[in-house]
């Protein structure tokens, strides 16, 4: 595969940890693979959007429009009034919403980042960045994994690494936590702290995985994941097990 001018993404990192050949149909042969029959699942995912819509205009300061009265929305009320409780907004803070970072890797590709908030501020002389990321799935999601997903591995370490230069002066460091939260089912986010060891761990993770994956002929499968793919039926000739791919 041809990477140059390739943008990669958490979530094409992920798709080739989760299976190679799902890397190479996605990324190499450039097949979207849209699930039939599942409406409500494509509403789902776009109500998500919309209340990350409604986040976004909170935080940039303009009218966050008014869902009162529509059944569907009903709950956008109840969760944004969660998230001005646990995000409070200060004058000397500055609020970034749908932030995108980007960072070179090596001569021909890039890796991007795209945080639904970031909070760049001072504490103490501490350059610090928040980021926030919104869930909002049907689910109540399991928060113990958290640490070790593929988010926020990239997430933190991008923020880690630019933050300082964009914002620092004399090569002093940032404070970065990251804070998952789901205001269907939680009153306080999860946060995740980092450090510098951390950083080193990931920068090493995340730079052996994009060699790997451009040392890869996308043949591999991992037949463990076959069961929520939406490839399953092009690579097994059987459709996906629905609960499993909910799950997923
Ligand atoms: S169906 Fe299985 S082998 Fe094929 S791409 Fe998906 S996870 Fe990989």
């Amino acid at each position: 595969m041809d990477f140059s001018g390739f943008e990669f993404s958490q979530n094409a990192l992920n798709t080739f940890k989760t299976c190679p050949k799902k890397f190479g149909y996605k990324y190499e042969q450039g097949i979207n693979w849209k699930k039939e029959d599942e409406e409500e699942y494509y509403k789902s995912l776009k109500y998500g959007v919309e209340f990350h819509l409604m986040c976004e205009r909170y935080f940039s300061n303009i009218p966050v429009g008014n869902f009162s009265g529509d059944k569907k929305y009903e709950k956008f009320s109840k969760w944004l009034e969660r998230v001005k409780n646990v995000v409070p907004i200060y004058k000397d803070r500055e609020y970034l919403t749908e932030y995108g970072l980007s960072i070179k890797i090596d001569e021909e590709s890039r890796l991007n980042v795209k945080y639904d908030l970031a909070i760049i501020y001072r504490e103490s002389g501490v350059l610090c960045i928040d980021i926030w990321d919104w869930k909002t799935e049907n689910r109540k999601i399991n928060y113990n994994d958290l640490e070790k997903r593929m988010q926020t591995i990239v997430y933190m370490s991008v923020a880690y690494e630019i933050i300082p230069k964009i914002y620092g002066k004399n090569n002093e460091k940032v404070r970065v936590r990251m804070y998952y939260y789901q205001p269907e089912y939680y009153l306080e986010p999860i946060e995740i702290k980092y450090n510098e060891e951390k950083f080193k761990n990931d920068k090493n993770k995340i730079n052996n995985l994009i060699k790997e994956i451009k040392k890869s002929d996308f043949k591999d499968k991992n037949l463990n994941s076959c069961k929520f793919c939406e490839f399953n039926m092009l690579c097994n000739q059987k459709n996906i097990n629905d609960i499993a791919y909910e799950e997923y």
